[in-house]
């Protein structure tokens, strides 16, 4: 499973999650990520920080977030394997900033996983071309800053929409979805 962190585990803000202070979760994300583990369900974090190449926070401020996701995470019992991160602005016309599936590649390498067999879920329209890009199916949640458009885009190409992780995860581990397991 390839999740987008921000609107997706945890609270999107306007003006980013600069600190691991601003770090948030969503109700329900961290039990559907143990729920992931539970069922043999490896998990990568795939996300675009641009905030980095902006210098509105540094690596370690990066590195003190992910350490509170995994440990929120753990307390709940799952687990986070791994965490991609585009450190670009889109200026830098970089392969691993979502729409472009770089993150999501490397993600799939690493895990030795084929991407039919992978499941990503964001909360924004370049989620969804991103996996579409890396050739593995979607999910789109509304628990982000996605707007009309997002749905719409999703609606179009046929990617089922939930309220949130917590009710992707449920519905993926009931069967709705077609992939197995990555
Ligand atoms: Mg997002
Ligand atoms: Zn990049």
């Amino acid at each position: 499973m390839l999740l987008d962190r921000d609107g997706v585990i945890n609270q999107d803000r306007a003006d980013y999650v600069r600190c691991a202070a601003d770090w948030v979760p969503i109700p329900g994300a961290l039990e559907a990520i143990a729920a992931l583990e539970a069922a043999g369900c490896r998990v990568a974090v795939v996300t675009n920080q641009s905030g980095l190449g902006r210098g509105l926070f540094d690596r370690a401020a990066l590195d003190a977030i992910h350490e509170k996701m995994r440990d929120a995470v753990a307390s709940h019992g799952g687990r986070i394997d791994a965490c991609f991160f585009c450190p670009h602005v889109p200026e830098d016309d970089c392969e691993c900033r979502k729409p472009r599936p770089g993150l999501l590649r490397e993600a799939l390498r690493r895990f030795d996983v084929p991407p039919a067999r992978a499941l990503m879920v964001g909360d924004r329209e370049v989620d969804l071309v991103a996996a579409r890009a890396a050739g593995c199916a979607a999910v789109l949640v509304q628990s982000g800053q996605g707007r009309a458009d997002d749905v719409a885009f999703a609606v179009e190409h046929a990617i089922p929409v939930r309220s949130d992780l917590g009710a992707a995860v449920r519905d993926l581990l009931a069967g709705d979805f077609e992939q197995a397991l990555g």
